[in-house]
């Protein structure tokens, strides 16, 4: 009955992980979920009030496909505040959240058999978004001694004749890397020699530590601004994953197909969750520093309890709120890779996380530090019983 394209989908494994420590909670089982990438702060309550009024005043009707005029022209002056970059609100789409607007920027950017660069370890969902557009994935390796950094000469080495598109992740989910202006520029360097699309996955840009400040490659000149896909939302920096609130920036060709694609399949994204999103970019960014505070803090406790345990090394990460140790010296005869190592870890210490591989990076787990500080030291205590039992 289903297509070849339905088939061949696997469903997104941070989302089923996810999926199933919510439903052995459920079951009364104790589990420690730091499997998924979702704050456990509460929305703040300016933004919640923000869409409480929006229903009071009867804001419930279809809004434009693309989203309404006031969000827009927030996201396009909050990016010209921040990177010094304009746009028009022809130039924004505003989409049912950043995994959204990658699918739309896929379905119209490739065409059958096109190849997008993807630099190891990956965000999950980028190599099945890119196979259900038409396109191929190519994987660039990226060396762990280097902290993940995409070097622009393997970057050459990946560079084919139907290469089309590059897609950059920073801070990044899963290793927390980022990229200063000098590293930036010359990826950028490499992409714009090729023609490449940039494809700019920004989403933890807000959530950054030690006092360092994101750059978008888009700022880095016109001729990048052009090449440029500029992805963000509001699920991480103001905790509503639940609100499905995303957008692109980008050139207004692009912006106009991914419109006209969002006008056959969702229509515009949920008119009440505009409102707050729009609350949440114009409103007072207090709750978004408080939660760094805190994300920081976790982040500091984390690193240094796991790398107190035999066969996990980790290093801090810049952003985001992910650690991604490496796990391989435990692998062997007991487990054959991060897949066995995960379930063990979550049938043992109950204590539900990411395995490596599906990143593309079978050497490491991936631990989700949006989880109070408290419930992060149980899941270690547990971790290294379970550890030493085996
Ligand atoms: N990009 C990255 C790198 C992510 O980790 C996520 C996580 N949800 C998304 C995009 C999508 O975010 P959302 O659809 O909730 O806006
Ligand atoms: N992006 C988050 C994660 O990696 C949320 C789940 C998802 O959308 O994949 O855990």
């Amino acid at each position: 009955m289903l297509s070849e394209r339905a088939r061949r989908l696997r469903p997104s494994p941070t989302l089923a992980i996810d999926s199933r420590a919510k439903a052995l909670k459920a079951q009364g089982v104790d589990v420690i979920n730091l499997g998924v990438g979702e704050p456990d702060f509460d929305t703040p309550e300016h933004i919640k009030e923000a869409a409480r009024r929006a229903i009071r005043d009867g804001f419930t009707k279809y809004t434009p496909v693309g989203g309404i005029l006031a969000l827009k022209e927030a996201i396009a002056e909050t990016f010209q505040a921040e990177q010094g970059v304009h746009y028009t609100p022809q130039q924004v789409l505003v989409s049912c959240g950043a995994k959204h607007s990658l699918y739309n920027i896929f379905q119209v950017l490739l065409q059958e058999g096109d190849e997008v660069l993807i630099p190891i370890p990956y965000w999950v969902s980028y190599p099945e978004q890119v196979a259900l557009a038409g396109g191929r994935p190519v994987f660039v390796p990226t060396a762990r001694e280097e902290g993940f950094r995409l070097e622009p000469q393997v970057l050459r080495e990946h560079i084919g004749p139907r290469v089309k598109a590059l897609v950059l992740n920073y801070p990044s989910n899963p290793t927390g890397l980022t990229y200063d202006r000098a590293a930036l520029e010359a990826v950028a360097q490499v992409a714009l020699e090729h023609g490449l699309v940039i494809i700019s996955d920004e989403i933890y840009e807000k959530l950054l530590y030690d006092g360092l400040s994101h750059v978008s490659i888009a700022s880095l000149g016109p001729e990048l601004r052009e090449k440029t896909v500029v992805v963000n939302g509001v699920s991480k920096a103001y905790a509503m994953t639940g609100w499905r609130i995303g957008w692109a920036l980008g050139p207004e060709e692009l912006i106009k197909a991914m419109t006209a694609l969002q006008s056959q399949s969702t229509s515009n994204p949920t008119s009440i969750a505009q409102v707050a999103a729009l609350e949440a970019l114009r409103g007072p960014q207090e709750p978004l520093q408080q939660m760094l505070r805190e994300f920081d803090a976790r982040r500091r406790y984390l690193v240094e309890a796991l790398n107190a345990l035999e066969g996990f090394r980790c290093s801090l990460p810049q952003g985001a709120f992910y650690v991604f140790p490496h796990t391989q010296a435990l692998y062997g005869e007991r487990f054959s890779g991060s897949e066995e190592l995960a379930l063990y870890l979550l049938e043992q210490a109950r204590v539900a996380l990411v395995p490596g591989a599906a990143f593309g990076a079978d050497g490491h787990l991936r631990l989700s530090y949006a989880t109070a500080l408290e419930e992060l030291k149980r899941a270690v205590q547990r971790i290294a019983e379970a550890l030493r039992a085996c």
